[in-house]
Order: C-alpha cells, then structure tokens, then sequence
C-alpha cells in the first residue's frame, strides 16, 4: 500500500520500530519531573496538537532512531491519597497506569518512606515491565551504601531492573533509557518524529500570529499573509519569538500596522497572550511587516498545497 514503507524496510531490514507510554511516578519531591526535563532535554511545553486519541495526558515525546517514548502523566498516582489507594486495592488495577506499556518508578537513595510504600503498592498490580531509578545518587557520598539499599529495595518487588542516577546531573540517564527502549513493544510511531521540536512550536507560533491578523482584519484582508518564524530562542525563564508578516503589496502593509501601529501591536499582545498559555511560559514577541514581491513558482504550488504557513 505505502511505496514508503516498502523502500524503508529494504534500506535496513534490521530496523524494528519501538513505541510505547512510559509513566514516571513516584512520590513527591523525588525528582520526576527533573528527570523528565533531562530525558526530553528541553523545557517541555507542547504535547499534542491533536486532541487525545487515548486517554492519557502526554507529557513529552521523545523520538531518537527507532525508539519513540511517550512520557505521559499518571494524575493521582503519585499522590498521597488514601481513598484512591482504598479504590485502587478493590479493583484490580488502576486505569491511570492500566494502559501504559512501562512504568519507571523514581525513589531516593537509602530512603523508603510510607509514601514509597503507597506508590508501591500501586505499582504492584501492573502487569506492564517497572523500572526503578533510584534518583539522586549524587547526594550519597559513600556509594558503597547502595548496594545494599538496592538490595532490599529488590526484595519488596521483582522489579524488571534497578537503575542508579542523578537526573540533576543528568548522569546514567542513557542507561535508564536504554532500559526503556528495549521494553517498548515493536509498534509503528505514534506521532510524527518532530512533533516535539522547534519546528512544530514555530509552526503554532505562526498560526497564532496569523489567526490574530485574520482576526483583526477580518473582511479587509481579503488576501493571503504569511508568516514567518525567524526566531524561536528560550534564554532563561524568556521564549524570544521574532515574526514576519509577509504581504504583497506596500498599502496591505500599512493597513496590518495601522494608525500609529496600533493594529500591530493589538495583534501582538493578543499573539502572545495566546503563546504564553499554550507554550506555558513568558514570551518576547517581536512582530515585523515586509512587502513581498510576488511569488515564484515554488511558494504558488506550495501554498496551493496549504502550506502558506512558514
Ligand atoms: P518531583 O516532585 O518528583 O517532580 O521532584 P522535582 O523534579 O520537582 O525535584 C524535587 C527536588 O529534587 C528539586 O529541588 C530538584 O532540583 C531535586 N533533584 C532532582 N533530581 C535530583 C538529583 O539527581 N540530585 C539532586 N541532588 N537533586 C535532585
Ligand atoms: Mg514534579
């Protein structure tokens, strides 16, 4: 059916495509979403464009090779909450974790509190492979100590393998991952490779810009305007995103500006409002108009195609 598919799998017959949801879960302040920041190695924002086609809540895509790990959250889980333990242990198993094909479960070194003991007991019921990560080796000074904690951890459950590392120092976290992918089932990817890169968050960045501009304008932009992304840089806590909006005639362009800018600069605050709540932090908006002239061949196809975006 797809010439694709066939050409790829002769290209490298050895190549076997892994996917699957991993859940992080443990109890708080043991470092999970550390260690899911230095996994993703980015501040992760944006999940899905698509609504959920399953009832998990994705928290970050990561898609290296043949492997592509869907990090989702698991909401109660690993709460301290004792009514939902008491629901959990009549039932079998808990939704939250029923559907995902790994959990990694996150505890500290030489440390195993109620709380552990809860989220265990969670844990225990899935029929999916748990990894534990005994974060936070950094913290031990003699290392020789964990061992023996690893030891007894290996006792209140067969875990399927122990990792030691220190998300903050994002050290061992290959051998976590390592230990991830070869458990995912073979699957074909679930989302496109980039749905977690600049790439698509410059593609929504764009949209919201030029949705703004369609919205102010409304029936006196009865044309094409495009949108560029030439900057998409997080410095700190800050996203810089520097835009062009590309129009083709000189008086479109002082019509998008408006009286003493003001157009413009309504469309940018309501541009960025936007794309602080979507990707979740604070964001510098620069917003430029340029006149185009004409387009070659290449943008006409490319646009007829609906690709006018960037
Ligand atoms: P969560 O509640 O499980 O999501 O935990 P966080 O990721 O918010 O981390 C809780 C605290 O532990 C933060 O202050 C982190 O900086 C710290 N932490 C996380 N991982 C490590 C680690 O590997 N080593 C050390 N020393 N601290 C860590
Ligand atoms: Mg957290």
């Amino acid at each position: 059916m797809s010439s694709e598919l066939i050409d790829s799998s002769e290209a490298s017959p050895e190549m076997i495509q892994r996917c699957g949801y991993v859940a992080i879960v443990g109890r708080p302040n043991v470092g999970k979403s550390t260690l899911l920041n230095h996994i993703l190695g980015q501040k992760l924002s944006i999940t899905s464009r698509k609504p959920q086609t399953t009832r998990h809540q994705v928290l970050g895509i990561k898609t290296t090779d043949d492997v592509q790990v869907i990090y989702v959250d698991t909401p109660g889980l690993h709460k301290r909450n004792e009514k939902a333990l008491n629901r959990y242990m009549n039932r079998a198993a808990s939704s939250a974790i029923k559907d995902v094909d790994l959990v990694v479960f996150v505890v500290e070194p030489n440390k195993w509190t109620d709380e552990d003991e809860l989220v265990l007991t969670r844990v225990q019921n899935v029929s999916c492979p748990v990894v534990l990560a005994v974060n936070k080796v950094d913290t031990v000074d003699d290392k020789s100590t964990l061992l023996p904690f690893m030891q007894s951890v290996s006792e209140k459950y067969s875990f399927d393998e122990i990792v030691p590392l220190s998300a903050l120092n994002s050290h061992n976290l290959e051998t976590l991952e390592e230990q991830i992918h070869t458990r995912l089932p073979k699957s074909i990817h679930f989302f496109p490779e980039d749905q977690i890169t600049n790439r698509s968050e410059r593609f929504l960045a764009a949209e919201i810009v030029r949705e703004k501009i369609m919205r102010q304008l409304g029936d006196e932009l009865p044309y094409q305007v495009t949108v560029e992304i030439e900057e998409f840089r997080a410095e700190g806590r800050v996203t810089h995103i520097g835009a062009v909006i590309l129009v083709e005639r000189a008086g479109q362009k002082g019509i998008i500006i408006g009286q003493k800018g003001d157009r413009l600069r309504k469309i940018g605050t309501d541009a960025r409002l936007d794309m602080e709540r979507l990707f979740d932090c604070k964001i510098m908006l620069n917003l430029w108009v340029k006149v185009k002239g004409g387009w070659s061949d290449d943008e006409r196809a490319l646009r007829s195609l609906g690709y006018d975006d960037i």
